[in-house]
């Protein structure tokens, strides 16, 4: 049976890169986990896009809340520690013998390219696996806003969202065993009901241009390869 999906973006927050039980840090181990996720479905041939955020080293709210840092610096150190983990995610990938690029929003001769789309997708359809860095280029933003603007730019099929647990809840399932899981919702849903998946800005920009997202628990071995076939996991969002 072909993929539901042919090109997919995967946003993954930075916690995915968490080493156990450290508050911050590069797990290498856990890129690997990560990567061996992505081979079956590349093998099968679907153009893989990713986004990973920096939640497991910096992120610009959190810190210029204390005070200290004002937030446009902040952000700007939050968005070079995403390149940390996306370049981690590049060995990863190395390691496994899987071509993969780097392209930040930003320029950093030397370290990855610059992002261009048309390089992008050039890339996507050698069977590269393309890692955006670097957010969007711009303070105030995350890394889910950043995940919808590549994978509207690249023109993906569907952004996958990866997460901890195995879908959208109407609480907090870890806190609240009576919490509801929703097969199925529409964006207008998730901002109304304020589910806190993703921040609204990166919803709007996936409602306003029919963007699905599929949120999932890509922690359990085999899931991505099932959503990327059509098996009906997690929690659809779409119009
Ligand atoms: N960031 C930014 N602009 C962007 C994307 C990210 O300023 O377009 C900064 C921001 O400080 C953010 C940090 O990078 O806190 C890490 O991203 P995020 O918090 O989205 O990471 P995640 O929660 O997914 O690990």
């Amino acid at each position: 049976m072909p993929p539901k999906y042919h090109r997919i973006l995967l946003k993954l927050s930075g916690e995915a890169l968490l080493p156990e039980g450290a508050a911050s840090g590069i797990c290498m181990k856990s890129a690997s986990h990560i990567v061996a996720e992505i081979k079956p479905i590349v093998d099968a041939g679907v153009q893989v896009g990713l986004v990973i955020g920096a939640g497991n080293i910096y992120r610009g709210a959190t810190a210029s809340a204390a005070g200290a840092i004002d937030q446009v610096q902040a952000d700007t150190m939050g968005m070079l520690a995403t390149v940390m983990n996306s370049l981690g995610l590049q060995s990863a990938f190395d390691s496994a013998g899987m071509p993969a690029s780097v392209m930040t929003s930003r320029n950093l001769e030397g370290v990855a390219e610059r992002f261009d789309r048309r390089r992008a997708l050039n890339h996507l359809s050698k069977g590269r696996v393309v890692v955006f860095g670097g957010g969007t280029g711009n303070p105030f933003f995350s890394t889910d806003t950043a995940a919808s603007l590549r994978a509207l730019e690249i023109g993906a099929d569907v952004l996958l969202k990866a997460t901890k647990v195995d879908g959208i809840y109407s609480a907090d399932p870890v806190k609240d065993k009576n919490a509801k899981r929703y097969d199925t919702l529409t964006y207008l849903d998730v901002l109304g009901k304020d589910l806190k998946v993703m921040d609204a800005t990166a919803i709007s920009m996936c409602m306003g241009h029919n963007l699905p997202i599929v949120v999932f628990d890509v922690f359990k071995e085999g899931n991505l390869e099932k959503v990327v076939m059509g098996a009906n996991l997690g929690t659809v969002v779409n119009g």
